[in-house]
């Protein structure tokens, strides 16, 4: 029997504050699992760089494309409405906050998450193994998980909202959700991340999983907010300390579990908030199902953090290359990306790249590609894996017509009007949001994992982990 395996995401950790954390002494723990262990800083996120995507990707390998979360909002087309997971509390105002519980709680895992991505949860559980999953709300499973406390239940109930997730067989999900009573410090008024690791802990002196997923978030927000950032990594550091410590020390926690620790994207500084509607004046605008009809709308605009996607709408006026050639030409746009028949064309500066698979340049992920116009339009060491991330999110079916990755420095506001300005955010297909840190440890074979990893490598890694019956297998479309 393999080692049973332990997956900590830290939300928002890039190498380089891990890197400032180790040689600051608040990081222990990774420190050490860093030297016993391998870790890679060529790990690339998937597109856009947002924790909703990203947490899809490690459950499902899969970029948007083959699991249909395309961003942190998004327009609906089916339902003429923008989905929204949270971007901010005045953002979820926009379609109402209880449309946006269901859409967090009920629908991301059960309808927007594509029923044809398994996740890692479905595939080790129908192979008979136990998994569980700590503080993630993407998390879907084979198990019902009605809220735990029953006066929280009858109030679900009795205001119509969902009372109950599928979720994996152990599933924590802070004062809402818990399959086991594990004494750990309460979620709320405390630390998230600290109510985590106990949790973490708790399980791992009950051998109590196969497969455990904890994500550990405050890492995140400090930084969008400019706070205590150091103080989260190392709050991060101890809850995973907290689960080496339950094991008995080092040697039998690398014994008995084989370890990855990576972040979902990284962040970036935001020095100005920037409106996505602007290069789109003189055209109608879908604003929310409450205020506009799409069917009298040239477009919808869903945008958050540093990433912007257009809908074209039935009755609108213009093409997608049209609309991105608007956007192309506006100072607060990196890249501008769409589809143009077979190909995907990206704009930048003034430069046009097309390309699609075929024979042509090969990337460092060992994709193929056919390639036109202007080549070095995206510098791999700038915009890492670039064109298997830009497929995997134009392709989307519930994308935009047009993404937009916003310039560094710069961040859509969202509709709320809510930004980070003078914190960090994320979301684009630049290095500095992409690249994360991936520590593996305690594998008893070669992982397989080439010289850029990908965030989508890690549930075929842990599949092939327990099977063992082909090659680590790499992430799919
Ligand atoms: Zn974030």
């Amino acid at each position: 029997m393999p080692k049973k395996l332990i997956l900590t995401v830290i939300d928002g950790l890039g190498p380089a504050l891990l890197d400032r954390a180790v040689a600051a002494g608040r990081a222990p723990t990774l420190a050490h699992l860093q030297e016993l262990g391998e870790r890679s800083d060529a790990c690339v996120s998937t597109f856009p760089s947002l924790t909703p995507v990203c947490l899809s990707s490690l459950i499902t390998g899969r970029h948007p494309a083959g699991h249909r979360i395309p961003s942190m909002t998004w327009y609906h087309r089916g339902e003429g409405r923008f989905v929204e997971y949270g971007s901010s509390f005045l953002a979820t105002l926009a379609e109402g906050t209880r449309q946006m519980v269901d859409d967090v709680l009920v629908n991301l895992n059960l309808l927007h998450l594509s029923p044809r991505a398994t996740t890692v949860f479905e595939a080790l559980e129908d192979e008979g193994l136990v998994t569980a999953a700590v503080n993630t709300y993407i998390c879907r499973g084979r198990v019902r998980h009605p809220i735990t406390r029953e006066a929280a239940r009858r109030i679900a109930r009795r205001v119509g909202i969902v009372d109950a997730v599928y979720g994996p067989r152990r599933y924590f999900f802070g004062e809402l959700f818990w399959s086991d009573d594990t004494g750990a410090p309460r979620n709320f008024g405390g630390s998230v991340d600290r109510h985590g690791g106990h949790v973490g802990r708790w399980l791992v002196t009950r051998d109590g999983f196969d497969f455990l997923f904890l994500y550990l978030y405050e890492t995140d927000a400090a930084q969008h907010r400019g706070g205590d950032v150091m103080g989260a990594v190392e709050q991060a550091d101890a809850s995973l300390g907290l689960l080496v410590d339950a094991a008995g020390g080092w040697d039998q926690f690398l014994e008995r579990y084989a370890v990855m620790v990576v972040a979902d994207h990284s962040q970036s500084t935001v020095e100005r908030a920037v409106d996505a509607h602007e290069p789109l004046e003189g055209l109608k605008l879908f604003r929310s199902s409450r205020h506009s009809d799409p069917a009298e709308c040239d477009l919808a605009v869903a945008a958050s953090n540093r990433v912007a996607m257009a809908y074209l709408l039935p009755g609108g006026r213009l093409t997608a290359s049209e609309v991105g050639h608007r956007y192309a030409r506006h100072p607060f746009s990196d890249v501008v990306m769409w589809q143009e028949g077979a190909w995907y064309a990206a704009r930048r500066e003034g430069g046009e790249l097309r390309f699609r698979r075929g024979e042509g340049l090969e990337d460092a992920r060992g994709n193929s590609w056919e390639l036109a116009g202007d080549r070095d339009l995206l510098d791999p060491a700038l915009y890492p894996n670039a064109l298997e991330r830009i497929e995997g999110a134009v392709s989307c079916a519930t994308s935009g017509d047009v993404i937009v990755s916003a310039r560094l420095g710069d961040e859509f506001a969202d509709s709320g009007g809510q930004h980070h300005a003078g914190g960090g955010s994320h979301g684009s297909l630049r290095a500095e949001d992409s690249l994360v840190p991936l520590i593996t440890a305690g594998f008893d074979a070669p992982t397989g994992l080439g010289a850029q990893p990908s965030i989508t490598d890690l549930t075929p890694l842990a599949l092939w982990h327990f099977s063992r019956t082909a090659e680590p297998a790499r992430s799919i479309l």
